[in-house]
């Protein structure tokens, strides 16, 4: 009943709306009915054909509006008002965000932003809050020139951070404003997104090239300098060619070992994400690894003890990069803590409890300060000590990697004067 009455209303609005659109032909049919009326016709007959001819111009197709009167439809239009929806669609994204007037003032500021930047009133002036003179000509020049514009810029508080700033208009499509008398708004959005970590992983790649070409650099140019005292002062020196000789064969070893690693660590990091799935029995596999190092620790004065549960310690794995796991932390435990003597591996396999494998020295332990930075690669406690026990600085870094695949954990605790315990918690 209330729809057909609205719809009646309607109707009777759309008709007014014509009449008036068509006011010149009504004042043209009412001058000539007058005309007749004059002429001596019948009212009756004057008044049909008035009301004939009134139809013929209602059943017409309307004339579209001028120009003129086509903007003043829009200005009755409802107003456009975008900001509640804008604001929730930036309030779900997690980049900070605001959304600028003209004149550079801020309409709305996501939670991102809020905590990247600190919290800043709607209306201030976007300068209240980020004062860099790069940022702020950039705004400008978008407000002026309409363009997007990007920027990088680095913070310093809370921590330190790198974004990329950009600032572009946003076309609605259809003029915004909050009133119909205002002047169309326009609105822009500026987003950060941070890069920080790309600028990490950017410096980790340079830093590593770097240490990978000076750890070959050395005992190339080690070998360059022997090959020319073999070509000249030594080459009719029997006693010095062989000392040297061997040497060389040294440093030719260190440079395969470290190629070997790189070319370990950079397989490894091909399949990071898959997951291994073979079922591998620790106990054999930790026994296997203790034969393997008997002559190194016997050259060494140290005893590798094992301590093995009962029955089978079974975890999800990939057997070889499990014996080079437990082969860099037995070895190292061997060489590092050699003064000890005695290296203990200790399996357990509580059932309430993940499957574990420390492996325990007695030796000089390592200050608290490197422990944080042992896997990453080259990183050795002392350069010189790890050269001299043929060591790369990424053995600890293979195993890293190793165990993120087999999603286990590394955990290093030590004490310096009394040893070290490195734990792998499956
Ligand atoms: P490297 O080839 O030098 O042994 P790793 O990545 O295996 O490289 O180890 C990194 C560094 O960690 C070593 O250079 C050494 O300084 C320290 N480190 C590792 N294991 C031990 C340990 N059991 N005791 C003391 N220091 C250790």
């Amino acid at each position: 009943m209330e729809s057909a009455q609205t719809n009646w209303w309607d109707r009777f609005g759309e008709i007014t709306a014509r009449a008036r659109q068509e006011r010149p032909l009504l004042l043209l049919l009412t001058l000539l009915a007058t005309l007749a009326l004059v002429a001596g016709m019948q009212w009756p007959g004057v008044l049909a054909g008035w009301l004939l001819l009134l139809l013929v111009v209602v059943a017409r197709k309307p004339i579209p509006a001028p120009e003129a009167e086509r903007q003043i439809v829009v200005e009755d239009e409802p107003v456009f008002d975008p900001m509640p929806q804008v604001a929730a669609t930036l309030a779900a994204l997690d980049m900070p965000a605001f959304i600028l007037g003209q004149d550079a003032i801020v309409l709305f500021q996501n939670k991102a932003a809020e905590r990247a930047l600190g919290a800043l009133p709607t209306g201030s002036h976007l300068s209240a809050r980020l004062r860099s003179p790069g940022i702020l000509d950039m705004v400008r020049e978008t407000i002026a020139t309409d363009e997007p514009n990007q920027i990088e810029h680095s913070e310093r508080l809370p921590s330190e951070r790198v974004y990329t700033l950009r600032i572009a208009p946003i076309d609605f499509g259809r003029r915004i404003g909050r009133q119909p008398d205002q002047a169309p708004q326009k609105l822009y959005l500026l987003s950060f997104k941070d890069i920080s970590e790309l600028r990490r992983i950017d410096r980790m790649r340079s830093d590593f090239v770097a240490n990978a070409s000076h750890e070959l650099r050395t005992p190339l140019a080690s070998l360059r300098g022997f090959i020319e005292t073999l070509q000249g002062p030594a080459r009719s020196d029997p006693a010095a060619q062989e000392r040297f000789l061997a040497i060389m064969f040294d440093q030719a070893t260190r440079m395969s070992r470290l190629v070997d690693d790189l070319m370990s660590l950079s397989r490894l990091e091909l399949k990071s994400h898959i997951a291994p799935d073979q079922t591998v029995d620790l106990k054999p596999l930790i026994g296997h690894v203790r034969d393997a190092l008997l002559p190194l620790a016997e050259d060494l004065g140290v005893e590798i003890r094992t301590h093995l549960p009962e029955g089978k310690v079974e975890v999800l794995g990939d057997r070889d990069e499990l014996v080079q796991v437990f082969e860099n932390l037995i070895e190292n435990a061997c060489k590092y803590g050699q003064e000890g003597e005695v290296v203990d591996v200790y399996v357990r396999n509580d059932s309430a409890e993940p499957v574990e494998v420390s492996v325990v020295d007695r030796g000089p332990g390592i200050p608290a300060e490197h422990v944080p930075r042992l896997t990453e690669r080259f990183y050795r406690v002392s350069v010189a000590d790890s050269r001299s026990k043929k060591g790369t600085g990424l053995g600890l870094a293979i195993v890293k990697h190793i165990l993120t695949r087999h999603r286990a954990r590394l955990i290093v605790k030590s004490e310096v004067g009394k040893g070290s315990e490195f734990t792998v918690r499956f």
